[in-house]
């Protein structure tokens, strides 16, 4: 097996943005890569803003923020990262991107890699079928922010071998983070307790019992860190609705997990929250 010490996130949205950040953190050497052209390192200059606001609040110190960034890599193409020992990917939830994807990595990382998936809900069986080698894919469940969120899911499919279970829950906490094995079941654990949470949030939206402002409120005084609407904001809307149809579709259209028409509005209309400018609130 190779050594976990070069690491290659594919997607610098959202998470993987994040991921590699932790990765680079824990002193790995992280390959960053996207498809489309520039995001990469668009990802990167926007990390070393966020490092640069640390720094000046004294949260980081300079030297620690310069180490992080000094060990992340973009890069324009895969074969750039050739050399790397486990691939993370956070590209978009769609099955048939992912498995494309794992099939070109497993030609280019050699058969020794560990290929791991950030899906929320996708099954991990489903990823791996047709690989070579399906044992060496694994699922890193990663929350959003990854540098904040302990959490992280590690998901077994139907062939993942022990040996890469362990490999990334020892690597998981020597990250600092709190590694749970789950089963490849739709939406592992928390994303299948999580759906009827947004779907009752979205429900009240819909029947126009109660707006964005008032339900977070409601969430928050309860004690939540963040309301239904502003967390959904943060996820993006693109990617909750897709986990949910995902979910959805994985339980044979269980009415519970029903996608929201509200929630597919505001993917239609590009409204997808904090990360396009614009969800249930603005974003300057
Ligand atoms: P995002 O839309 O912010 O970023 C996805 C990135 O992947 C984009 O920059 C896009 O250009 C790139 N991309 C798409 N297809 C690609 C391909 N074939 N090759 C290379 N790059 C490609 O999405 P995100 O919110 O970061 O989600 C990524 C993954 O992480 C999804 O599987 C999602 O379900 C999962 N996830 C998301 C959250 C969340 O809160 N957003 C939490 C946990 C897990």
């Amino acid at each position: 097996m190779k050594t976990l010490d070069d690491v290659l996130v594919i997607g610098a949205g959202v998470m993987g943005i994040g991921i590699a950040q932790v990765a680079a953190e824990a002193g790995h050497r992280v390959f960053l890569f996207d498809a489309r052209e520039g995001a990469a390192a668009q990802a990167r200059d926007t990390l070393a803003a966020q490092l640069d606001q640390l720094v000046a609040k004294g949260r980081r110190s300079r030297a620690a923020a310069d180490a992080t960034l000094g060990l992340l890599t973009p890069v324009a193409q895969l074969r750039d990262a050739a050399c790397a020992g486990l691939a993370i990917e956070a590209i978009v939830e769609k099955l048939e991107a992912k498995r494309g994807l794992l099939a070109e990595l497993e030609g280019l990382l050699g058969d020794d890699a560990i290929l791991a998936s950030n899906t929320s809900s996708i099954s991990i069986t489903k990823i791996a079928a047709g690989l070579r080698r399906p044992e060496r894919v694994v699922g890193m469940h990663f929350f959003n922010p990854v540098p904040l969120m302990r959490l992280v899911e590690v998901v077994r499919g139907l062939q993942t071998s022990d040996e890469v279970v362990r490999r990334v829950t020892e690597m998981a906490v020597a990250w600092g983070k709190t590694p749970v094995t789950a089963l490849s079941t739709p939406g592992f654990i928390v994303n299948r307790i999580a759906r009827p949470y947004y779907a009752e949030a979205l429900m009240l939206l819909q029947e126009r019992a109660a707006a964005p402002e008032a339900l977070d409120a409601c969430l928050r005084a309860a004690g939540f860190r963040m309301g239904p609407c502003e967390l959904m904001d943060l996820i993006g809307h693109d990617t909750n609705f897709s986990v949910t149809t995902s979910v959805f579709e994985a339980n044979f259209f269980d009415r519970r997990f029903t996608p929201s028409l509200v929630q597919r509005e505001l993917v239609d209309g590009g409204l997808l929250g904090r990360k396009s400018g614009r969800g249930f609130y603005r974003y300057p």
